[in-house]
């Protein structure tokens, strides 16, 4: 069976990729599985060479790299450049972990006690279509830093950039096999590789319900697992803030990548008093936000990426939900859908509690800081959040009281590769990025030699 692969800005169709069946995806386990016993073997040293290499070679590849991720997932040619170069940083960074793997020396009775990182084994990388060379590469950048092989299983519908990564890969020198690419559905090809004893990890993106199923199929074999999950993150703008530049910067908190991000603060939550003008300073924000063609150096904002999803987007706007700002978007061919404001006015209507993934923030007032915290923790998710306020104490405050792994003060973004990300509650298990990230794809190991 063939998958088409198509432009969600213009609806053409941009090539076709096979998508493997259940034997097909056992043996790219199986040939993983063999080049984990040579690429787990290979020196610290040399890992750490031959990941700077391929960092290179993603840094050389980056425009191509940015326009085929702008065509196949309609991300503003801008932003996937920028997409690109923080691939690059991602591997770049865990380049320097092979080296820095450093295990303990134990005081202990009768002899010497030491502890090493062990790499866990066949590492399956499933990401969704909403960043799929950002998500392919913060899974198997630290993978393969601790001497992990990979799979990587993109979404059906925009596997082109991790099947050039996995290329990139080879060029750079990386052993046969160290990467390969399950390109296929989720219930066959990913299904696939939950079920394979040989898979000793897997790192799943996606929805929450999927990542429920990776989790019960995970626990056949006992895989490890990293889920990042969905989200339903707030934005909470205190009276005190500067309400300017908060409500100039809500739009693209919620709207980046047509809303289609875990890290969305799709509940924009402002203290009442302060209402009224803040919605004077959104309105024209939301208005000016440039939804338009992804290949123009000038658009912020492209399209969704398919037109089921853009039907279920368009189903949160119900006669129930209060419409208070709309924005513009293109007419034609193209998954177009205009940035939109919903009111909610306590925070129960089904914009505020369920996952949207589209361009809809609902704005819900609150009264106090105690309000604020109830409403912004009201929810089974917890994976981002902001907090805009020129209180320090009260922004602390805050950002302890919230049940969420990513917040961020007078600022709307959640993801520095050099710090930990993921979520709380049913935003997901496990951390992504930052110092710790190795531990995810390492067992300790302890080892006593005896003095006697
Ligand atoms: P999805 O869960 O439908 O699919 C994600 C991936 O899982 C795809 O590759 C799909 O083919 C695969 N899959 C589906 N069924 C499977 C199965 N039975 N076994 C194995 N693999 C299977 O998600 P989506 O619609 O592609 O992406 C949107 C979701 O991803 C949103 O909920 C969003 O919040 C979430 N997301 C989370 C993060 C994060 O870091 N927390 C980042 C991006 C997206």
């Amino acid at each position: 069976m063939m998958l088409k692969i198509v432009n969600p800005a213009t609806e053409e169709e941009i090539t076709s990729v096979e998508a493997l069946d259940e034997p097909r995806t056992h043996e790219l386990v199986e040939r993983s599985a063999r080049a984990f016993d040579r690429w787990s073997r290979v020196p610290a040293p040399e890992r750490a060479r031959l990941l700077r290499r391929f960092a290179d070679a993603v840094d050389a590849d980056g425009e191509h790299l940015a326009q085929l991720e702008s065509r196949n997932a309609g991300h503003p040619i801008v932003e996937a450049r920028g997409t690109a170069a923080r691939a690059r940083d991602v591997i770049e960074y865990f380049a320097g972990a092979p080296e820095r793997l450093i295990g303990r020396q134990i005081p202990v009775d009768g002899g010497v006690d030491i502890t090493f990182h062990e790499p866990l084994g066949v590492v399956a990388v499933i990401t969704p279509w909403n960043f799929p060379l950002q998500l392919a590469v913060w899974g198997m950048a630290p993978a393969l830093a601790a001497g992990n092989t990979v799979i990587l299983k993109p979404s059906e519908l925009t596997p082109l950039t991790t099947i050039r990564l996995a290329r990139l890969a080879v060029e750079a020198g990386l052993p046969p096999d160290v990467v390969q690419v399950v390109t296929g559905t989720g219930s066959v090809a990913g299904q696939a590789l939950l079920d394979h004893p040989r898979v000793a990890k897997v790192v799943f993106t996606g929805s929450t319900d999927v990542g429920r199923i990776v989790m019960r199929s995970a626990a056949n074999s006992l895989k490890r697992v990293t889920l990042e999950l969905g989200g339903k993150s707030a934005n909470i703008v205190f009276k005190d803030a500067d309400l300017p530049a908060a409500a100039a910067a809500a739009p693209m908190g919620v709207f980046y990548n047509a809303g289609q991000d875990c890290c969305a603060r799709s509940r924009l939550l402002v203290q009442r008093e302060v209402l009224d003008e803040f919605v004077d300073l959104l309105r024209p924000a939301v208005r000016g936000v440039n939804v338009g063609d992804p290949a123009d150096e000038a658009t912020e904002v492209g399209p969704l990426i398919s037109a089921g999803h853009r039907d279920r987007v368009a189903s949160f706007l119900t006669p129930e939900e209060d419409i208070l700002i709309r924005g513009k978007a293109p007419e034609g061919p193209g998954f177009w859908f205009a940035p939109t404001v919903l009111l909610s006015k306590d925070g129960t209507s089904r914009s505020s509690v369920q996952e949207i993934f589209g361009p809809v923030v609902t704005l819900i007032p609150f009264d106090d800081e105690e309000d604020a915290i109830r409403i912004a923790n009201d929810t089974v998710y917890g994976l981002a959040g902001s907090i805009w306020t020129r209180d320090v104490a009260r922004a602390l405050r805050t950002a302890r009281a919230v049940q969420a792994g990513n917040l961020s003060v007078n600022n709307n973004t959640a993801v520095r590769h050099q710090t930990p990300f993921g979520g709380f509650k049913q935003s997901g298990i496990g951390r992504e990025l930052g110092p710790d990230a190795l531990r995810e794809f390492t067992e300790t190991k302890n080892v006593f030699i005896s003095l006697t």
